[in-house]
């Protein structure tokens, strides 16, 4: 198994001493044939599509499991939504209460 490593923003247990959690995704068939075989010659390893978080990114990472990693991490990367028409509204005329 790896070390702690956030997948996300790499950050490790050198510059971030909260917790890391290992999350496990939805693996492709390839991956987890792999895995198959890492299990039926008993090796150690760090099994495919088993990835670190540190404390930033696991709750949103945990909401992504059912993806691809590589689907997840796309979801994760995008810039948080702009503001909604209404949003922007409310920000121009809520000043004047
Ligand atoms: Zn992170």
């Amino acid at each position: 198994m790896k070390p702690p490593f956030c997948a996300m923003c790499g950050n490790n247990l050198r510059n971030d001493e909260r917790e890391f959690e290992l999350l496990y995704f939805k693996l492709t068939l390839e991956e987890e044939a792999s895995n198959q075989r890492m299990r039926d010659n008993r090796r150690v390893g760090h099994p495919a599509g088993a990835y670190w978080f540190c404390a930033d990114h696991t709750e949103q990472a945990k909401t992504l499991t059912h993806l691809h990693i590589k689907e997840a991490k796309a979801i994760m990367e995008q810039p948080p939504k702009p503001p909604s028409l209404w949003e922007r509204f409310r920000a121009l005329f809520g000043k004047t209460k």
